[in-house]
Formats: structure tokens, sequence, C-alpha cells
């Protein structure tokens, strides 16, 4: 039995207490319910008077991928009083698929989507931040299986992005390197490492705020998801079958988002995946300080695929 453990972030005076449980740990489920695909929103015969902002196949023909702007809303931009724009994006035609079924190369054309639409709604007059996210399964947000993403154009910028931001900038001056970068180093052959290939390193941070927390980095230094070669995605892309596989696996619902440069400032550009299998409490809602039942050296060996299926029980 490992002790519990409080632990600071790399470089960030955030702190999380890793405190091991026993008692619940994931199991494979046996099935899932699937809504209903008469009533899905996102199934193209479903489709009435969308307001579409991108398609994969550039408008011509039957697409794959495509974003619409989300009718629903709080943020429009004819709205003074809560400027913004919300865009839905209906990673596939067909219904009831997840993403880490896709190929490699739908999985790139995903990001693909994801890079077009945070480029164009960043440029628009009166927007201070853009955000790339996807919740996955009831706990962790989303209200639909027909899989998407989503992007949010805010004209604000969000607290925890400018923190972010700045506990960067600081570690920047004081060490005159990237903390991203230095984190790769440091992590290199460590039982965290989750996966890498040349372009890619998945890590379970040291300090991870979230069950099955996993960061996805590029090796090279760059400061925008727009940055990413092909060969980056398609790295990526692989990076991202095996972390959520395993997420689908165990039905362990999730979210994940992007953090790009703010104010192209320089930056180190990644995936963050905030598993959402436990319901913040007390501690964590009035303090801010987590606790995380699972320590992130275990679940570097699940996605590694070290612990045997079915052996341990659920959450
Ligand atoms: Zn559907
Ligand atoms: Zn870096």
């Amino acid at each position: 039995m490992i002790k519990p453990e409080v632990r600071k972030d790399y470089f960030k005076d955030e702190y999380v207490i890793i405190a091991p449980n026993r008692a619940r740990r994931p199991m494979e489920p046996k099935s899932l319910p699937t809504d209903a695909i008469s009533t899905c929103h996102f199934c193209p015969a479903n489709f009435k008077g969308e307001t579409i902002a991108y398609q994969d196949n550039g408008y011509a023909g039957d697409w794959e991928i495509v974003s619409v702007v989300n009718k629903f809303s709080a943020l429009t931009l004819d709205n003074h009083s809560a400027y913004g724009q919300a865009e839905v994006i209906v990673e596939t035609r067909r219904h009831g698929m997840d993403i880490n079924d896709f190929s490699i190369d739908h999985i790139v054309r995903i990001l693909d989507a994801y890079i077009d639409r945070f480029m164009t709604l960043r440029n628009i007059d009166g927007i201070k931040h853009v955000v790339v996210f996807k919740n996955e399964g009831g706990k962790a947000g989303a209200s639909l299986s027909h899989t998407h993403s989503q992007v949010i154009a805010l004209p604000v910028l969000p607290h925890k992005i400018e923190s972010e931001a700045r506990a960067y900038n600081k570690y920047r001056i004081e060490h005159t390197t990237c903390p991203y970068c230095d984190i790769i180093v440091a992590e290199t052959d460590k039982p965290r490492v989750i996966w890498e290939d040349e372009n890619v390193f998945v890590l379970s941070p040291y300090a991870s705020d979230a069950p099955y927390g996993a960061w996805l980095m590029p090796k090279r230094h760059i400061a925008l998801i727009a940055d990413l070669t092909k060969s980056e995605k398609e790295s990526f892309a692989k990076a991202m079958k095996v972390v959520l596989g395993t997420l689908d696996k165990y039905a362990i619902p999730y979210n994940y988002f992007i953090e790009n440069s703010v104010n192209n400032e320089d930056y180190h550009m990644h995936i963050k995946l905030a598993p959402r299998p436990n319901i913040w409490a007390g501690l964590e809602l009035g303090t801010g300080v987590i606790i995380n039942p699972i320590t992130p050296e275990f679940a570097a060996r699940l996605y590694r695929g070290q612990i045997k299926s079915g052996v341990y029980s659920r959450f």
C-alpha cells in the first residue's frame, strides 16, 4: 500500500494529494447505453438550418467532419453583452463511434478542423481567447453520444489560462528554458511515461490533478496547434488512440483541452487530458486542493497495458 503524498506541480504553485484508494479501481463495463439516432442533433439526417462554419471536404460533396455554430450558445457575435461564438465539431457522419475508433488519417483531419476553427476565431475582433475541447461521457458533461468536440471563442481571457501563462513566463525568466521542454527531458525513462515516438511525448504528470490525467506534448517547442507538421499530427493521432482507447475500454469519462499560446507569447502547446471519474468533494471545491486517488505511476502502467484487465474493481 502506497502512503498518501502531497505533490507540487512541476512549475506552478499548485498542490495535489495523491491518495491511492484500492477500493476504487477501474473495471471494463458490460455495455453502455447509446442515444437514439432519430433524435440525435449531430446525425446529418437531422440537421435543420445549421450554420456550417467548416467542412473537411472544402464544401464539395458529403463531408465527414463539419463544424456548426451552436444555435443554443449563450455567446453570439451579435450580442455585445455576451459576445463570442460557440461551435460544435461533429467528428464523423456516423453515430455511435468514438474518436479512438478512427484511423490515424481521420484523427489528423479532426486536428485540422481544430486548427482551422482556432485560427479563424482567434482573429475575430474582440475575441480574447479560443478554447478547443472535448467532453466524452456523461459525467464529463457530454449529453449526446455522437462523437464531437467544441470550440468556444470568449470575449475575456480566463483567469486559469492567464495564470498558466504567468507561471510559464516566470519559469522562462528564472531558468531561461521552457518548463515543458524541461519536463520532457526530466521525465524521459521515468515510470510516468505513457507513450512516445520521435515527435510526441505522453506523460502522466507527477502532480496530476485528475485520476488518469495525461499530457500529450510535442517534443519540438512550438506555440500553437497550427504549428504542428503533418508528421507531428500523425504522432498526436497515434498517441490519442492509445490514451483515449484505454479510457474508452474502461468507460472512464474524460475532458481534453488544447493549451495554446496566449497573445502570441512564447509557449509550448500541448493537449491536457483530464478524466473525470470522481465527483469533486468539499475540500476540492472549497480550497482548490485536489485529492487524486490514482497515482500517476499506476495510471501510466494502465495506459501502457501493464495492468491486467478486469483485475481491479470500479472506482
Ligand atoms: Zn448521431
Ligand atoms: Zn518547450
